[in-house]
């Protein structure tokens, strides 16, 4: 359901720089999308498709997803991680409720559970190409 509110939230945002840019069409739009944040990327871009104005008419949707980077409390080390190498009911379970994601990551310097999500959460607009005025 949340995808919805995404697409409108990014198209509005999207629509709001063009207009800032003088682009009269939009030509692609690239959409980041934290691989912690609970978005699946077919949903959105279904919304994108159903919901877009005619200033994207001709508009591609790129929905990317960002690496994570955690950052461990106990010693400091900070790591990319890898959703890859989890197997896939962890990836799933972390997926869903990203909290669950401690029960299944340890620092691999140090062992500990307990880090912080430094990036990986949330989405956000990466790029916006179209035709000028
Ligand atoms: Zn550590």
């Amino acid at each position: 359901m949340h995808e919805w509110a995404l697409a409108e939230a990014i198209l509005a945002t999207a629509k709001q720089i063009a207009e800032k840019e003088n682009l009269r069409e939009i030509a692609e739009v690239t959409i980041k999308v934290g691989q912690l944040q609970q978005v699946e990327p077919p949903i959105l871009r279904f919304a994108l498709n159903q919901m877009k104005s005619d200033v994207f008419k001709k508009a591609k949707f790129r929905i990317l997803k960002a690496k994570s980077t955690l950052k461990c409390r106990n010693c400091g080390n900070i790591w990319q991680f890898n959703f890859r190498k989890l197997d896939k009911a962890a990836a799933e379970a972390i997926h869903f409720v990203p909290e669950v994601a401690h029960t299944y990551i340890k620092c691999p310097k140090c062992g500990s559970p307990d880090f912080e999500i430094v990036t990986g959460r949330g989405v956000w607009l990466e790029d916006i190409k179209g035709v000028k005025c």
